[in-house]
């Protein structure tokens, strides 16, 4: 079930209600012929739950990371009030799903009917620029209203990301003068925003950007309302296990208390990846084996886009007893596709005796993976399951204290 695309009023794939089980076991020995994307509401509420009582200060949801209603619905009745949405789509679909949210629209290049429609039908009164062009923009679509938040992206390093999102967005610290000078003039409220970079490994991606806001407000010397720290907040992978969450936490804390900013500013933060990660996984069957090759009926047009394009790994397991006496092999994927990029380097460790007809899930799919599907192909997934098992990690449940015995460990 796409609710997802649906819901952004892009081609329903298909519309087969979710059913209950208890886990991922279950799904496989149903043997399931098309993919299974699999739901877990309680891992995307404890992750709610642990940014709206934790991080100093307000938590607003990046809907790109995944727009389905039902995630959107849950992190709302966990306390996300605020949502970041970058598109006119996403506006629509939160104001629908969420009538009583708060919209910030932190595209920095907007299109001037998206502005307008967003300020006057859906009250958002927060936006984010990188120019004066942007600036002029918002100012005409609102009719220069006088009660905007307006957040000045400021370009920041993505060095310690593993995704950048250094170059395309944000105005350099040393040339934002001019901009939020401007920017101060026209808002009600002024704030300063970036983006580290998703996945960021460590809280010093933080502190360095931190360090460059602070550049930016004494060079130009204008009274700033609001801190938007942006995304990059890390999930949980094979080979990319982060520091706790409470380290970034403190870090940016730290910082920002130490800005030269108005007694009252605020701070934010824009959670993508953080939220959702553990939300969704997926259940796909070896349709052929060639080797260490394992011919999938998921791929980069499906919910791993991420594993074809940008080599990320994503933990596996196997929906069955493996022989005991067998270990984990290195495979690669191809995905159903006839197009030869459809192949996902991995490696991804499954047991050696793998063979076409078996199961396995992938799990941390929740953030970038159901988001990015097509239908290319007439291939992927067309039932979502909502399950109560553990997601395959976590950075979450030893916190709230629940039991983790079937947490795989990475
Ligand atoms: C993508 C994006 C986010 C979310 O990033 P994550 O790395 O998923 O946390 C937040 N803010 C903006 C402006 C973004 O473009």
């Amino acid at each position: 079930m796409y609710q997802d695309h649906r819901a952004l009023g892009l081609a329903p794939l298909s519309t087969v209600a979710p059913t209950f089980v208890s886990g991922a076991l279950d799904i496989a020995q149903a043997k399931p012929v098309q993919p299974v994307t699999l739901v877990r509401p309680h891992a995307a509420a404890r992750a709610a739950r642990f940014f709206v009582e934790k991080f100093p200060g307000r938590s607003m949801y990046a809907v790109k990371a995944n727009p389905s209603p039902e995630l959107i619905r849950i992190l709302w009745d966990n306390g996300i009030t605020h949502y970041d949405v970058a598109s006119i789509a996403e506006v629509r679909l939160v104001a629908r799903t969420l009538p009583d949210a708060t919209l910030c629209f932190m595209h920095p290049v907007k299109a001037e009917e998206a502005i307008a429609e967003a300020y006057f039908t859906h009250g958002v009164r927060t936006f984010s620029l990188d120019s004066l062009e942007e600036l002029e923009k918002i100012m005409l679509a609102t009719r220069n209203a006088a009660d905007l938040t307006l957040c000045v992206r400021l370009r920041v390093s993505s060095e310690h990301s593993k995704l950048s999102l250094a170059s395309k967005f944000g105005v350099a610290p040393h040339e934002a003068k001019p901009l939020l000078f401007a920017a101060r003039q026209a808002a009600d409220a002024l704030g300063i925003c970036f983006h580290v970079g998703s996945q960021a490994m460590t809280p010093e991606a933080y502190a360095d950007a931190m360090e460059r806001v602070r550049a930016a407000i004494v060079d130009a010397a204008v009274t700033v309302d609001v801190i938007d720290v942006g995304g990059g907040f890390p999930s949980s992978y094979p080979g990319m296990e982060p520091p706790p969450l409470e380290r970034f936490f403190e870090t940016i804390h730290r910082a920002f208390e130490s800005l030269p900013i108005s007694y009252s500013a605020e701070l934010w933060a824009e959670p993508g990846r953080a939220l959702c990660a553990e939300y969704a996984s997926l259940i796909v069957r070896v349709e052929k084996r060639r080797g260490n090759e394992l011919y999938i009926n998921d791929g980069a047009y499906g919910a791993l886009f991420d594993a074809a394009h940008i080599g990320w790994r994503f933990p596996v397991n196997l929906l069955r007893e493996p022989q005991s006496t067998v270990r984990d092999h290195p495979f690669s994927f191809y995905g159903p596709t006839c197009d030869d990029l459809d192949h996902m380097a991995g490696p991804f460790l499954l047991p050696a005796d793998v063979v076409a007809g078996d199961y396995f899930e992938i799990g941390m799919l929740g953030a970038y993976g159901s988001a990015m599907r097509t239908a290319f192909n007439g291939f992927g997934s067309d039932e979502t399951v909502i399950v109560e098992d553990e997601p395959m990690a976590s950075l979450y449940v030893d916190v709230e204290d629940e039991v983790a015995s079937n947490v795989v460990k990475l």
